[in-house]
């Protein structure tokens, strides 16, 4: 064998399974069908403009356990400069009015109170919720090597946040918005909208995330998702991993229960000790193991949990600055139409002028995004295909011109990348781009990292935990190598 431990995929959790294993003493290669690392964490240049496709916010920006990870692996590091954004996201009503979400819970409180005076009590108690879902304690360790000590530290501090999690962890933000019973009409609209865009969304998601933004620990990596992976690749090929690209992986080949190596599709077997799928989940387990150690887990999964929408992204290049007041909008827009898609609650649309690594000099990128069924995009022939990414980027322009007038005329650069465009260069099932819903079913659950019934074969990445996103997909590479290493009865090391 040539190698320790084979990699499918070279996105994030590839790329941190990698250097874990790599610090970690293993011979490791990553087998990454595509001819870059970072799968969907990546971004691309037009005539000049980068186009930025992944990240918005960064959870453990600043500190805690997703922290270490970003700066073990190196995806950040002493030059990264961050921007924390005082706002999460301004919401367009269709009334034309702005509905602003601070970052800040203090400042959004009073925001609110401002709003509707007559609702300062349910206000208050959903504000303080967000306080207490502060206190929860993220695990820095894996479930198999907590001991205790560590469960008590857990629950101590977490207290105040695991008595809220009691409390909404099976409610659904729209049902946590009517119990809080805000009076005033307005509010209680734009609450809902916040709400209704994700079926099912689970409470507890949503006041995590504002907990985050308060506490300046989701902030954004100036320069974008390309250089994020790129210093994780470099980091993972100087400690001696071998990253090979334009290689896909067709089959897992197993030998009396044991996975034992791969076949790529053009022909070539490589074989290894340990296997780890961190690609596509459902890929690996109906395609490449040909469905044979479906785990009851995976196929409920598969059936019951809902998969993020597809969504389809026009990026802008254009060839003056353009002033925002807010960085991100979320034009409320229910019903109406981009392409083909009849928009589910709207689009958001973000101007880069925050980051000078993005934005070249006296220009502007902005881009939209909005959720694209993916029974829209299947079964199109090439023509139709062509013509809906022309219908939209047509639309997508009439839309940025209603929302910034400045643009107009100036608009250099129109791109279009739909679901299609996510599943050709990464394979991510039905365009699911992070992967299963958190929804409140399925809010603490997670998918195994070991398949029943064959040995030596691992899954890491976002499919692990719904939800999904950077944060997750890296810690399942470094509790992957946790559970190896703890197997082999080697010390974990992290640098
Ligand atoms: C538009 C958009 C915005 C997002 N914004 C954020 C954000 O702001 N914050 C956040 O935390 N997350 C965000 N995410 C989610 C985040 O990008 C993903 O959750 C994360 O990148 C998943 O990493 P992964 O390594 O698990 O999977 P992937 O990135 O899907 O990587 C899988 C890799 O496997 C490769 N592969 C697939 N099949 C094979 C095969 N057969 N052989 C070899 N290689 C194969 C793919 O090419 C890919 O490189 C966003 C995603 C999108 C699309």
């Amino acid at each position: 064998m040539e190698k320790d431990v084979i990699i499918i995929g070279g996105g994030v959790a590839g790329l941190s399974a990698g250097i874990y294993g790599q610090l970690n003493g293993y011979n490791t290669e990553i087998l990454e069908m595509h001819s870059l690392p970072g799968g969907q964490c990546t971004a691309w240049k037009r005539k000049g403009y980068t186009f930025d496709y992944c990240i918005h916010w960064l959870v453990g920006s600043a500190h805690g356990a997703f922290h270490d990870i970003w700066k073990e692996t190196g995806a950040l590091n002493k030059e990264t400069v961050i921007v924390d954004p005082e706002t999460y996201v301004t919401m367009r009503m269709p009334d034309g009015e702005d509905f602003i979400i601070y970052s800040d819970i203090d400042r959004w409180e009073q925001y609110l109170v401002d709003m509707a005076p007559g609702d300062r009590k349910p206000i208050a108690r959903m504000c303080n919720d967000m306080r207490k879902m502060g206190t929860m304690q993220l695990f820095e360790k894996p479930s198999f090597k907590r001991n205790l000590l560590d469960l008590a530290s857990f629950i101590w501090k977490s207290g105040p946040a695991l008595r809220t999690y009691m409390k909404y962890g099976k409610k659904s933000v729209d049902e946590y918005f009517e119990k809080l019973g805000f009076e005033s009409k307005v509010l209680k609209e734009r609450l809902l909208g916040i709400g209704s865009a994700m079926e099912d969304f689970s409470a507890i998601a949503f006041l995590f995330v504002l907990v985050w933004f308060s506490q300046k620990n989701a902030g954004y990596p100036v320069g974008g998702s390309m250089p994020f992976t790129m210093r994780m690749a470099e980091k993972y090929k100087s400690l001696g991993g071998t990253f090979t690209g334009r290689a896909r992986v067709e089959k897992i080949i197993s030998h009396e229960n044991k996975a034992v190596g791969v076949r790529l599709t053009d022909g070539t077997i490589r074989y290894a000790k340990y296997i780890i799928g961190a690609c596509d989940l459902h890929a690996l387990m109906y395609d490449m193991l040909d469905g044979k150690y479906v785990t009851p887990q995976i196929k409920k999964a598969f059936t019951e949990w809902p998969l993020f929408t597809p969504l389809v992204q026009v990026s802008f290049g254009i060839d003056r600055p353009i002033e925002s007041e807010f960085h991100t909008y979320q034009v409320i827009a229910p019903g109406e139409v981009i392409g083909h898609t009849s928009l589910s609650t709207g689009y958001g649309v973000s101007n880069y002028n925050h980051d000078p690594e993005i934005t070249p000099e006296g220009k502007c990128v902005m881009k939209m995004l909005f959720d694209s069924p993916i029974d829209l995009w299947e079964n199109m022939d090439k023509e139709e295909y062509q013509r809906e990414k022309e219908n939209i980027a047509a639309d997508a322009c009439k839309k940025l011109e209603k929302l910034y007038p400045d643009v107009k005329g100036h608009i250099e650069v129109v791109d279009v990348a739909t679901p299609l465009t996510d599943i050709k260069y990464t394979g991510v099932w039905k365009g699911a781009y992070e992967g299963f819903m958190p929804t409140s079913k399925n809010m603490t659950k997670s998918i195994k990292h070991t398949v029943k019934g064959l040995d030596n074969f691992y899954l890491t990445g976002q499919w692990l935990f719904p939800g999904g996103g950077l944060p997750p997909s890296a810690q399942s590479g470094k509790w992957l190598f946790q559970w190896i290493t703890k197997k082999d009865k080697k010390k974990f090391r992290t640098a």
